[in-house]
């Protein structure tokens, strides 16, 4: 499995780093975890095929997570000639159907009928998913808006978890424990601090519990970028620390 992460910033607009997005190409599978502003531009500039992405899977509905979504669907339907034909799947917590519908209020025709099958699948906390080739999506709740979800994406014995946005919960730490890549949000200095997003501290503390074989670190807000954030994790958990930019990539060999 490869994960190439697209977007690892916040609303807060950085020249250096867009609003969230992270491909993973398993398999078959070419699957979008969110798909925040700049999401769709960072594919193509790192030669992603963008044009064949089989499933997108939001983590909530936050704009930082979603607005790209109406630009690639509009990529797909007249960025190219013929439009795209592959069928997709977009998954997401309870409320997607009801997102996409709006998108189709907002744009109309073409994204309601774009010429290709899509299908919507809301996932439930718990719950997995079949997504073929060997991949099995999972999801879980975190606290952060009322719909927001983590997920798990398992290939081949290997497994990768994205928090998407969260606040601490011991929980979340537990359900990811083990995972191959954990891939976390690390919002914010402990100074300023919410319930709703993650101190270095905290992703220390989740990680300690979790003890992935290699914790990356993404969701960058200025703040948390003007302190150490490596040595604030690394006072909790031992294994490697990366902290992503725009366009990195991470191997995850299959067993
Ligand atoms: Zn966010
Ligand atoms: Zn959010």
């Amino acid at each position: 499995m490869r994960l190439t992460t697209l977007g690892t910033g916040t609303i807060s607009l950085s020249a250096e780093r867009v609003c969230a997005g992270h491909l993973v190409e398993a398999g078959a599978v070419r699957l979008l975890f969110d798909c925040g502003g700049g999401v769709a531009h960072r594919l193509a500039q790192h030669g992603l095929p963008w044009r064949e992405i089989t499933h997108v899977a939001f983590t909530h509905f936050h704009t930082d997570h979603v607005a790209d979504f109406a630009t690639l669907a509009f990529a797909w339907k007249y960025g190219d000639r013929p439009g795209r034909s592959l069928p997709l799947t977009v998954i997401g917590p309870e409320g997607t159907t009801a997102l996409l519908g709006k998108f189709g209020d907002a744009f109309g025709e073409w994204f309601r009928n774009p010429g290709y099958v899509i299908t919507v699948l809301e996932i439930a906390p718990g719950q997995t998913l079949d997504l073929g080739d060997g991949v099995v999506l999972g999801a879980t709740k975190v606290p952060h808006t009322a719909e927001s979800v983590a997920y798990s994406l398992s290939r081949g014995g290997r497994r990768i978890v994205y928090s998407g946005d969260t606040g601490y919960d011991p929980m979340f730490g537990e359900w990811a424990r083990g995972a191959d890549v954990l891939l976390c949000e690390c919002s914010l200095p402990t100074e300023v601090s919410i319930p709703e997003h993650l101190t270095p501290e905290q992703c220390g503390a989740l990680a300690a519990a979790a003890l992935p074989k290699h914790l990356v670190l993404t969701h960058f807000y200025p703040s948390v970028e003007r302190i150490d954030v490596r040595a604030l994790v690394a006072a909790h958990y031992a294994g490697p620390i990366s902290l992503a930019s725009d366009g990195s990539t991470f191997e995850i060999e299959e067993g």
